[in-house]
């Protein structure tokens, strides 16, 4: 995986250290500072740029990104259903979205030479599966334009002056900026939150968002790997809907994840311990279900419930089942009791599971909570309690489910911050 890296000396038309003036400064290096830095030296050309990262890598989430293959937004062009994936912040992303949506962000990389492709889930795509193109082109694009890369150097402190911030930088440097944007990602231990908070903002405690469930149990025991394609979760009062896939430590898959999304905050109220309610098969009711068992009682009562895995589940995923309902593998159709059928109604339409804890989703995970929405004009991504400032990305309360959502946040609001702090 090749790394966006500048040396600490900077890039574009910077020399060794910050300029001690600039109209602009960003502060993060990640998809929205990339993304409102190309913007804005795109509307202002003359305008002086710099934008600080304080690790020595440039764009590091996008390079992780998707396993590799950076999951650049997802195929959804309608701004009010778009807004419907981010369980914090749909409201307030819903005018910013009508301005810049997916189908912005691919003419934009493509009409810049990167050519993507949706997958069938919708899920956007370079098309040769590498990252490193969408860093390439925000890096050309950024240099060649001229803006002032500081890898290395992060902002450490601001302070507002009559003409706009007075910055302090790692490297114990000072600097003006006429306006300042803070992009510093989602990184509970990042000073971003920290800035902000001294500038007048509230920050909504973060909490991490899209994780997998820790549970030890004997139905799911061994079947790390087993994926059910439609089943519905319930936890914490919320439900979702969608594959479940069978970890070495619980539950994983696209249904977990967005329960996980959606009640990232209640779930972390929890302790990440509660009980989750699983339904293997939601397309067929439980009258339905109950009616096959009794009509499989009649037509095959000499067949072994163990061989004949029903409702398409995985055959031993269905035996787990059984056993759990306490229908042993040599046990036949015609010698199943009413309790016993009773058992596996409840085990496949609503069988409970303890959650003990959360693992990393290693795939994508994001921040639920950041800087306040209310706090934050989306018109302009400007702050409405700290003049000059702007805010952008994962560093807001603003977070998507799994998909290409939270990029596509990060380039919607980067991009709008960017306008305006040119227009300026
Ligand atoms: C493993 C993983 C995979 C993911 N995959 C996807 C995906 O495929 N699709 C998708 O849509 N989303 C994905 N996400 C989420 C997505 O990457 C983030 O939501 C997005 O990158 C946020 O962008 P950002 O610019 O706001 O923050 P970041 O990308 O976190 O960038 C913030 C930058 O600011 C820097 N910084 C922090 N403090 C300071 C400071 N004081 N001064 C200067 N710099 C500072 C940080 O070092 C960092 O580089 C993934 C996340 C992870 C962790």
């Amino acid at each position: 995986m090749s790394r966006a890296q500048t040396p600490p000396g900077g890039s574009g038309r910077g020399s060794a250290s910050a300029p001690p003036e600039c109209d602009i400064a960003i502060a993060g290096g990640g998809a929205a500072g990339f993304f409102a830095a190309v913007t804005a030296v795109e509307r202002s050309p003359d305008a002086s740029i710099l934008l600080l990262e304080k690790s020595p890598e440039l764009l590091a989430k996008v390079t992780i990104s998707g396993g590799g293959r950076c999951n650049v937004t997802h195929a959804e062009f309608d701004p009010d259903r778009l807004a419907e994936h981010y369980p914090r912040g749909a409201r307030e992303l819903r005018g910013p979205l009508h301005r810049w949506q997916p189908g912005d962000t691919i003419d934009w990389f493509e009409a810049r030479g990167v050519p993507l492709k949706t997958e069938a889930d919708g899920r956007v795509f370079p098309t040769d599966d590498r990252a490193a193109s969408i860093t390439g082109c925000l890096l050309d694009q950024a240099c060649q334009q001229g803006v002032h890369i500081h890898a290395q150097t992060g902002l450490r402190s601001a302070t507002r002056t009559e003409e706009g911030f007075a910055l302090t930088l790692s490297n114990g440097t000072h600097c003006r900026a006429r306006r300042l944007l803070l992009a510093t990602g989602g990184n509970a231990a990042s000073s971003g939150y920290k800035i902000a908070a001294n500038l007048g903002h509230t920050i909504e405690p973060p909490v991490p968002s899209l994780f997998t469930f820790h549970i030890s149990d004997p139905r799911i025991d061994g079947l790390a790997g087993v994926s059910v394609e439609h089943a519905r979760v319930r936890a914490a009062g919320l439900q979702q809907q969608g594959a479940l896939l069978i970890t070495h430590w619980g539950l994983s898959g696209p249904a977990i994840l967005r329960l996980s999304a959606w009640g990232a905050r209640r779930l972390h109220d929890l302790a990440y311990a509660f009980s989750l309610e699983i339904d293997w098969v939601p397309d067929t009711s439980e009258e339905e279900v109950r009616d096959r068992l009794a009509q499989q009682r009649q037509d095959h009562g000499a067949a072994q419930p163990a061989r004949h895995p029903l409702f398409r589940l995985p055959a031993r995923l269905w035996r787990k089942l059984l056993l759990h309902a306490g229908i042993y593998a040599k046990a036949r159709w015609s010698g199943l009791r009413s309790e016993q059928a009773e058992r596996l109604v409840a085990e496949l339409k609503r069988g409970r599971f303890e959650v003990t804890g959360r693992s990393l989703n290693k795939e994508e995970f994001v921040t639920c909570g950041g800087v306040r929405l209310s706090e934050v004009d989306f018109r302009t991504m400007e702050s409405r309690v700290c003049p000059g400032l702007f805010l952008a990305g994962e560093l807001l309360d603003i977070d998507g489910v799994t998909g290409g959502f939270n990029l596509q946040a990060a380039w919607t609001t980067g991009r709008i911050a960017g306008e305006a702090m040119a227009a300026g």
